[in-house]
């Protein structure tokens, strides 16, 4: 098993972009709606579920905090809601899999993408 770091208090909700303009919703670092090229972006939360559309596997982790936790999958999640979003994503992807279900996990520090983990149901 691995080590874990330790659970913050923090409460850490996934939240994606809406557009006020035309109600679209976005990626969750959009600065620009892709419908109406609106830039009234509201905040609205996020079930945080999803699949991987990409990926890319690295050996090398992205946060010096937690190298306990590589190899880490650079990915594209397809939320359920629509938007895509790039994604931290722990471990490497099920083999066979089409496009592995994920969730949201948390926002790890200095890094501007969220971490999702694979659903195993
Ligand atoms: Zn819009």
């Amino acid at each position: 098993m691995q080590n874990q770091p330790p659970r913050t208090t923090t409460v850490d909700r996934f939240t994606i972009g809406r557009c006020d303009d035309c109600g679209s919703l976005l990626a969750p670092e959009a600065s620009t709606c892709s419908s109406c090229r609106g830039t009234e972006i509201s905040r609205t939360p996020s079930e945080g579920t999803g699949s991987i559309v990409a990926w890319t596997v690295l050996e090398v982790s992205p946060s010096r905090t937690y190298t306990d936790v590589i190899p880490y999958t650079m990915a594209i999640v397809a939320l359920d809601e629509g938007p895509w979003t790039y994604a931290w994503i722990d471990g490497a992807p099920m083999e066979g899999a089409e496009r592995p279900r994920v969730r949201y996990s948390r926002m790890m520090s200095g890094e501007p993408y969220p971490l999702f983990v694979q659903q195993t149901c």
